[in-house]
């Protein structure tokens, strides 16, 4: 469906990203549906996983916050029009300017990940005599059913506070004066499809919740953190995630105290099915054993398959294009589609059925709007990829 528009940037120098602001617009309306009969509700978006400039601009217009995991991300989403109160700082190392450019900002909220951070917060924030709004991540220790590379919320993991502190670290607040104790944060995991990791988070909170209730504390904010994920697939069939699900569990689950606000933090959910990673194959190369369709975007331009053995569909828009003049088009062969990168591990699928493809062909790796271009490296002097949008 997408052939006819993509083979128009046929001069185009690639690989290249190209994404459709169409989707990411019903996307968006999707996501605001959704939340539009909960006014307490907030999305903020993940900045981490598509941080292009037009692509930041168009979801801050839709009226989301964003979801910042370093300074670097901070700017940009203020450039892009997030307003700073929209804006959630997390991650487990943040350095002392990072929590500087946030404090002057203005920003909504810190999502603090240790004791040691909480004192440099109070430390910087004292010094710029100003007061930071803090959240504490606590880890729920709670399994997602996802790559290991991809869970957060173990207890194993690296991220967020021990359950069993959080009552002493709110209560340590007490003494900080230039610290607002505004609430808890959670992030179990990315690429999560099924209800359940999201329901077993919801219980934990709501233990965590009679926890506070019975310390005589009060969080004003619940952040459940991010993690929807997409179909990988099959994603013409399923070009919007199943928000209305998600969304519904943690209406029907959570037991939220009065005037609590809620807060989502979606990233891949928001931005992956728009994205498209446009390639040219280079050479198609018989060997022995396989047949091997050599592309010039590598794991320079897209990790994800090298990192966490990700699965992208990966369509031939020139043979689809051409299929109805040419038979040979419509033999069915399968191909090992490698970049051309000096690791082993730069693979994007193995024993895939293609149509016949040929030197020149224009390919695109499908679902790439997420955890692709904002992961590009340079690695073997390769330029970073340029983006279009359509
Ligand atoms: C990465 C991240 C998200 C977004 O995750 P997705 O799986 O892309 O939805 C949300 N919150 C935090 C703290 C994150 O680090």
């Amino acid at each position: 469906m997408y052939a006819d528009k993509i083979n128009k940037l046929n001069s185009l120098r690639t690989p290249c990203y190209v994404y459709d602001t169409q989707l990411l617009a019903r996307t968006l309306d999707a996501i605001n549906a959704e939340t539009a009969a909960h006014p307490n509700y907030h999305v903020h978006y993940a900045i981490k996983a598509n941080a292009n400039p037009d692509v930041l601009k168009q979801i801050a217009s839709a009226g989301l916050g964003a979801d910042c995991v370093s300074g670097g991300e901070i700017r940009a989403a203020l450039e892009a029009g997030f307003p700073a109160a929209g804006i959630a700082f997390a991650g487990v190392g943040k350095a002392d300017w990072e929590i500087e450019l946030a404090l002057k900002a203005g920003i909504g909220m810190f999502n603090v990940e240790s004791v040691e951070e909480l004192a440099v917060i109070n430390e910087l924030a004292t010094l710029l005599n100003t007061r930071a709004r803090v959240s504490f991540r606590i880890n729920p220790d709670v399994g997602a059913h996802t790559h290991d590379n991809i869970t957060t919320g173990r207890a194993e993991n690296k991220f967020g506070i021990a359950k069993e502190q959080m009552v002493e670290v709110i209560r340590s607040t007490a003494a900080m004066p230039h610290i607002d104790f505004q609430g808890l944060h959670f992030h179990i995991g990315s690429q999560l499809l099924v209800m359940d990791d999201f329901e077993a988070l919801c219980l934990r909170v709501n233990e965590l919740q009679e926890e506070l209730d019975n310390a005589g504390l009060y969080a004003p904010n619940i952040n459940v953190g991010g993690g929807l994920g997409i179909d990988y697939e099959q994603p013409d069939e399923h070009p919007i995630p199943d928000f209305h699900a998600y969304i519904n569990t943690f209406t029907k689950l959570l037991q939220l105290r009065e005037g609590q606000q809620l807060h989502f933090e979606l990233g891949r959910a928001i931005v992956a099915q728009m994205g498209f990673l446009i390639t040219r194959v280079l050479y198609v190369k018989h060997a022995t054993k396989k047949q091997f369709v050599i592309v010039d975007a590598g794991m320079t331009e897209i990790i994800r398959p090298a990192l966490y053995d990700a699965f992208h569909r990966i369509e031939n828009l020139t043979a689809e294009a051409t299929a109805a003049a040419d038979e040979s088009r419509n033999a069915v062969v399968e191909y090992d589609v490698v970049g051309p990168i000096c690791e082993s591990s730069d693979v994007f699928v193995k024993d895939y059925a293609m149509p016949t493809t040929r030197r020149g062909d224009i390919l695109a790796i499908r679902s790439a709007g997420a955890y692709g271009e904002t992961m590009a490296s340079g690695y073997n002097c390769r330029p970073l990829p340029c983006a279009h949008l359509i």
